[in-house]
């Protein structure tokens, strides 16, 4: 029987090694155990990827700590910023081809069939499967895709640059459209990390007026460096007074990327009347909302959680376009418990990523 070459190729690439070296969270707890596993094998409309990097997001610490009230199930392989090249498809996987550059996300899969799936409104799906934590990800030499969910990576990027694109990016500029805020009026950013250093160049190139506010000197100094017009540090002055007196009754759009609860308290005093916050920060407990102030100022409080299929390809763009630029410094697998106590500390400046 003759076999064409199209047939042959793209199918399992040569010489996939049997074990691979992953960052295993063996239970709740600060660290992760570097440790060999058995690769994985690729089902229907799955893949096989060879990581080449994968972003440490502040969502893999609380996964590790087991911070949240849903919790992924130990023994797991964290990680949904990861970026590496198909070495071997699943059963009659077509879409894409052995040696093509794809990513991992939060939204690792989804059902496809549910209300929010049918309306565009994936990353809702009860039925969604998540990188990193209820799908093992990508702090391992290897991960499985679903190809029908995965992020394709632009042709010629650097994976260490683009990576962080793959969780915080599309966050942030999925929270950024959510909040309504239009161009040349004012979009304040709380919590200048991995998510928001990328919140404030997704703001300026969407045309907003962008405000930092931080708790730490030097985040607030990569903000004015990043494109904001004025930064507040949260410890030294009251952040609601502060954004109130620099736009003259408010800021149209709040964004909460901040990791402790009192940025999200503090977002309602710097929102202008019926001015929109959007949540993205996650960080365990609750915060004080004063019902007046929320009623009689008409502000609108909405959550957002990463992004669509379709946000991940523009934000994507707004990267392969030269729009924003991940502030990220390379390290090792090995390094992941040394980067989760700098994250604590709220040490870090930008993103910090894996390179395989
Ligand atoms: P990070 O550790 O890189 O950055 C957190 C930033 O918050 C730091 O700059 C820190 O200085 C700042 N901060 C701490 N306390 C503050 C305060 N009181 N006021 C203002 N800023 C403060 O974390 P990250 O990777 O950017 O993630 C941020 C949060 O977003 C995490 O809780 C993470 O789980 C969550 N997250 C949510 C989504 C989503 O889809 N909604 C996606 C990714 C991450
Ligand atoms: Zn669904
Ligand atoms: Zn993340």
């Amino acid at each position: 029987m003759a076999h064409s070459f199209s047939d042959w190729k793209g199918t399992v690439a040569m010489s996939t090694p049997n074990t691979m070296r992953a960052a295993v969270a063996e239970q709740f707890g600060p660290d992760v155990t570097v440790r060999d596993l058995d690769l994985p094998k690729p089902g229907p409309f799955q893949a096989l990827v060879k990581l080449h990097a994968s972003g440490i997001c502040h969502t893999d610490l609380h996964a590790v700590e087991g911070d949240w009230p849903v919790k992924p199930k130990p023994p797991f392989v964290p990680g949904h910023e990861g970026v590496g090249e198909i070495v071997e498809l699943g059963p009659g996987e077509r879409s894409v081809a052995v040696g093509d550059m794809v990513g991992n996300a939060w939204l690792w899969s989804a059902c496809g069939e549910c209300e929010f799936c049918r309306t565009g409104r994936e990353t809702y799906c009860h039925n969604a499967q998540y990188g990193g934590y209820t799908v093992d990800g990508s702090f391992g030499e290897y991960m499985l895709v679903d190809t029908r969910y995965a992020p394709r990576i632009p042709d010629g990027v650097d994976p260490v640059e683009v990576a962080p694109i793959l969780c915080a990016g599309v966050t942030v500029y999925k929270g950024l459209k959510e909040a309504q805020t239009k161009p040349g009026q004012f979009m304040t950013i709380s919590g200048i990390g991995g998510l928001g250093h990328l919140a404030v160049q997704y703001g300026v190139a969407m045309g907003m007026r962008v405000i930092a506010v931080d708790v730490a000197d030097d985040k607030l100094e990569l903000a004015r460096e990043l494109g904001a017009e004025f930064a507040v540090n949260a410890k030294d002055r009251d952040p609601g007074e502060a954004v109130q007196e620099f736009t003259d009754g408010g800021s149209h759009g709040v964004l909460v990327t901040a990791v402790h609860p009192d940025a999200f308290g503090q977002a309602i005093a710097m929102t202008r009347s019926n001015g929109t916050i959007v949540f993205n920060g996650l960080p365990p407990g609750d915060f004080p909302a004063p019902i007046f102030d929320i009623v009689l100022r008409g502000i609108t409080i909405r959550g957002s959680l990463v992004g669509t299929r379709q946000d991940m390809a523009e934000a994507l763009d707004f990267y392969a376009r030269g729009l924003v630029k991940p502030h990220v410094t390379a390290c090792e697998l090995d390094d992941v418990n040394d980067v989760f106590e700098n994250m604590r500390k709220g040490k870090i400046s930008g993103r910090m990523a894996i390179k395989y």
